[in-house]
Order: structure tokens, then sequence, then C-alpha cells
């Protein structure tokens, strides 16, 4: 038994809805699109579920923050689907791919034909236990990567209110995170192997004024080390986490964000694969032409930087996902995606935007002791990069086209006392 598609979506994720949408807006006929999603639900904007949907007042829960809300666009419901002819195969995962034949296997069992692919699987979030640790399973151990689990923080979150938290990991599920138990007045303590939070991409002066913003929202911080084991209880629930310096921290609730891994089993030995993800080119085509990639699991070539790289953010999800289907649909016309890499996080009152690549020397600007402030990375005479806290819309844009023209930067003490007014003026 099987059906047949002219595109099959493979993923039900923030890159499949706005792939769904460009597919419409190029006119797509009804019965020729099919997303297959293990998850139950629509495609979301992913990024809701470490923000709105953690707030103690009015938070946010679908039907508000399906794809592709995100980028000012329309909303797709499960009805919008319907009307638009496209099959949503939902709580249903693809046991195996053959990209020779064209067809998928689902777990229920059915076989999907298509005559092009478009992969979207993202990602899962690394677990304890591959660093050879237990306890993951206890009923307050909280990953954050879909619905489900933000259901599960939600009520872990509800059942310790007053509690005391600890938040293993000091990248963007444990900064945005911790910040939203603090909201629910939870006390938090975050524990991370690095010298400072966000070591990938903060300086320590960047990443020293978030600590102490965390730190005035009593927030606390237990650095350079990393988790050991748990103490349970007699049902199995966390009491305490040991540290590897010898400390015990009290906890009634714990939440794990420690990297993730792109999801690409289903394509070992059938595709390229470089630098964890599914390699494809500037038209994100895998190594069979039949096969398209994006979002977290595409690896791609960054124009601006003459490399390639994996990123793992909601803009590339999104853009990734229009330029392929414009690729599929009118592949004469569409050009090489030149993508400029754009971060950004939003946590208490605070908001910064990076764009570009972090690498070379930073150049501090502003005020670090006000409410913008910034840096500028230059490498081999050029910027390529630029961050900005509590900017304006005019100078998120500016800062964005300023670093996708890699200006030649003579004097970093005379770019130091431009500061944003160099972006302004580029
Ligand atoms: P995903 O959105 O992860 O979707 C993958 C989909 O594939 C899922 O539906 C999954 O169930 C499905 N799938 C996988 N394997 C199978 C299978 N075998 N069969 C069927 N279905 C399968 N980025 C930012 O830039 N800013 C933010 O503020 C931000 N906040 C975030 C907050 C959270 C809590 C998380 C987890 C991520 C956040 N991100 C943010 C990252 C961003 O959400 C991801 O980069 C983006 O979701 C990637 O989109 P994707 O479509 O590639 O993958
Ligand atoms: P990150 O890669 O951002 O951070 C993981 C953190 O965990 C790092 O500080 C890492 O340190 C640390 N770590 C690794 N292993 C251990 C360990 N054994 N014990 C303690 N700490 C450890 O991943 P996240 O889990 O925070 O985020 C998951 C995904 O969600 C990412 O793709 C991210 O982009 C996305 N996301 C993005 C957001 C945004 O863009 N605003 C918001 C929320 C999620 P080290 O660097 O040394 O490995």
């Amino acid at each position: 038994m099987g059906r047949a598609f002219v595109y099959v979506i493979l993923g039900g994720g923030v890159a499949a809805g706005y792939a769904a949408l460009e597919f419409t807006k190029r006119g797509v006929p009804p019965g020729e699109l099919c997303i297959i999603s293990e998850e139950p639900v629509a495609p979301y904007e992913r990024p809701a579920l470490s923000k709105g949907f953690l707030l103690p007042e009015s938070p946010a829960r679908l039907p508000s923050f399906h794809t592709c809300v995100g980028a000012n666009e329309e909303r797709l419901t499960p009805k919008w689907y319907k009307e638009h002819g496209i099959e949503l195969v939902l709580g249903t995962r693809v046991k195996s791919v053959d990209v020779r034949r064209k067809k998928l296997l689902t777990a229920t069992g059915e076989t999907i034909s298509y005559k092009i692919l478009l992969i979207a699987t993202g990602a899962r979030a690394l677990k304890l236990e591959e660093f050879g640790l237990n306890g993951s399973e206890a009923e307050n151990v909280c990953y954050l990567r879909d619905l489900a689990d933000a259901n599960g923080l939600v009520n872990a979150m509800q059942s310790c209110a007053g509690g005391n938290a600890v938040v293993i990991g000091g990248g963007y599920i444990g900064m945005e995170c911790a910040a939203s138990l603090a909201i629910n007045k939870i006390n938090v303590t975050m524990v991370f192997p690095e010298v400072h939070c966000m070591a990938r991409l903060f300086t320590p002066k960047i990443a020293s004024y978030y600590e102490e913003y965390y730190q005035s929202k009593g927030i606390k911080f237990t650095k350079g080390t990393v988790l050991s084991s748990f103490e349970f209880d007699s049902n199995g629930k966390v009491t305490a986490v040991n540290l590897r310096d010898g400390s015990c921290l009290p906890a009634d609730l714990v939440v794990v964000g420690i990297g993730i891994r792109p999801n690409t089993s289903l394509f070992e030995g059938q595709l390229t694969l470089e630098k964890g993800g599914i390699k494809v080119n500037g038209k994100l085509q895998t190594s069979i032409d039949s096969v398209y990639a994006v979002g977290d699991v595409a690896v791609f070539p960054v124009k601006l930087f003459g490399e390639t790289r994996r990123l793992e953010h909601v803009d590339l999800a999104r853009k990734s996902a229009k330029h392929a289907v414009a690729a599929i649909m009118e592949p004469e016309k569409s050009g090489e995606f030149d993508y400029l890499p754009f971060f950004y996080s939003r946590v208490f009152g605070l908001s910064w935007q990076f764009y570009g690549d972090n690498v070379g020397e930073a150049v501090h600007f502003g005020d670090f002791s006000g409410t913008t402030f910034g840096a500028y990375w230059i490498s081999k005479g050029h910027l390529i990069g630029s961050f900005l806290e509590g900017g304006t819309k005019e100078e998120y844009e500016a800062i964005a086209t300023a670093t996708r023209l890699k200006p030649l930067v003579e004097d970093l003490v005379e770019l130091e006392q431009q500061g944003l007014n160099f972006a302004l003026t580029v």
C-alpha cells in the first residue's frame, strides 16, 4: 500500500512550514505536496517554546505561533494546509528512506513515494546519557526541543513554585530557560564547563554584562564544572545534583541544554555528509539531484565566508527553506543561496542580534553599564561580524548591512570610537 506525491517534505518544523508557504506562493497544485512529521501538530515557530510559552502570565499557546508568524507572514493552521490541498501526515515517524527508489517508509508501515524530497529533519537534543550520565528519565529532568518537552517543563515548573532549579549548560537553552525560570519565581543556578556563558559567541566582556544582569535577577552561576551524578528520592525524582568539583546543589527541577545533533541517520551511506550534517550546494541540493536539505540539518556554502557551515538558527531555517523551494520550482531562475548568518535572543527585557562571524579581533563599543552596546569582529582587516544589544530596528538593519559589505577597517581605535556610527554611515 502506498501514496505518491510530487513533493515530500520530511520533518514538520520551522523549515517545513516556510517551505509549504513558498510552494503555495509558487502555485503548487493541490494534492502534489505532503509533509510528514513525527510531531503531532502542524509546523510552529520553535523559538516560542523557550520564551512566550514559559511565561507565567498569558503564555503563548498553539495555534497562536504556527509558522509563519515569526516572519510576519501568514499563520498556517491545519485548516490552511487542508484548504491548499497539502497532505499533513502528523505524529508519524519516517523509519527509512530509499533515495534511489525515491520512497519513504513510515513507522505505521506506509510507503510514500516522491519525485522531489526536501529534508527538514532538524536536530535532537543531546542527552546526558551520551556523556555517560544517568537520570534523563526522571520526571523533573527536562530537555527542551519540542512541544511535548515544553509542556513537560511547564508542568515541572508549576510543581516546584518557589523551589530550586539547576540549569545544565550555558548556551542558548540554558540562558533562555534560566531567565524563564526566574520569571516564574524559581531559584536558579546555572552550571556549565566554560569560564563564561555563551562561550561560542560572546566575548568575556559581553558575557559578563549578561551574567551580572542575571545575577541581579537572583540567578547564580557555577562555572568551570560539570554534572557528575544525580541524587534521587524513592520515587525516582531528582533531589540534588552532584558536580565534578565536589559540590552538591539541591534541585526540585533540572533543565538540560547541552547541545544538539542533526537528524541525519536516515541518510547515512546514501547522501554525502559533512561537519555532522547533510552537505548541500548553493541550491540546497544534496549529492542526489532529487533530494534537497534545509535548516539545522544542512551544511551549506556560506558565500560570504567562502566555506561550508551548519547553522542552528531559525532565520536560516526560514530562508533556506524558501530558497530550496525556489530552486526546486524554478531551477533556471534561482541563483545561489547567499546567506548572512543571523542569530538573536530575547531574555527578560534584554534583546540582542548578531550578524556574520565571530572570528578575529573583537572591538567593543557603546555603554556596557547602560542598555546599548555591542562589538564588531575584524578579520584580515575587514569587519565580518557585528553584535548589538538594545538596538533599534534601524540600528540592527545598519549592523546587518555593514556586516554584509565586509568593509575595510584600518584603525581599530577609531572604529571603537565611532561605535554604532560606523555601521550607520558605512
Ligand atoms: P526543526 O524545527 O527542529 O524541525 C524538525 C522536524 O523534523 C520536527 O518536526 C521533527 O519531529 C521532524 N523529524 C525529525 N526526524 C523525523 C523523522 N524521522 N520522521 C518524521 N519527522 C521527523 N533559533 C533562533 O534563531 N532564535 C531563537 O530564539 C531560537 N529559539 C529556540 C528555542 C528552542 C526551545 C529551540 C529548541 C530552538 C530555538 N532556535 C532558535 C533554533 C531554531 O528553532 C531551529 O534552528 C529551527 O527550528 C530549525 O528548523 P528545522 O526545520 O531545521 O528543524
Ligand atoms: P548550545 O550549543 O547553545 O549550548 C550547549 C551548552 O552546553 C554549551 O555551553 C556547552 O559547552 C554546554 N555543555 C556541553 N556538554 C556539557 C555537559 N556535559 N555538561 C554541561 N554543559 C555542557 O546548545 P543548547 O542546548 O543551548 O541549544 C540547543 C539548540 O537550540 C541549539 O541549536 C540552539 O541554536 C537552539 N536554540 C537557539 C536559541 C536562539 O537562537 N536564541 C534559543 C534556544 C535554543 P561547550 O561549548 O563547551 O560544548
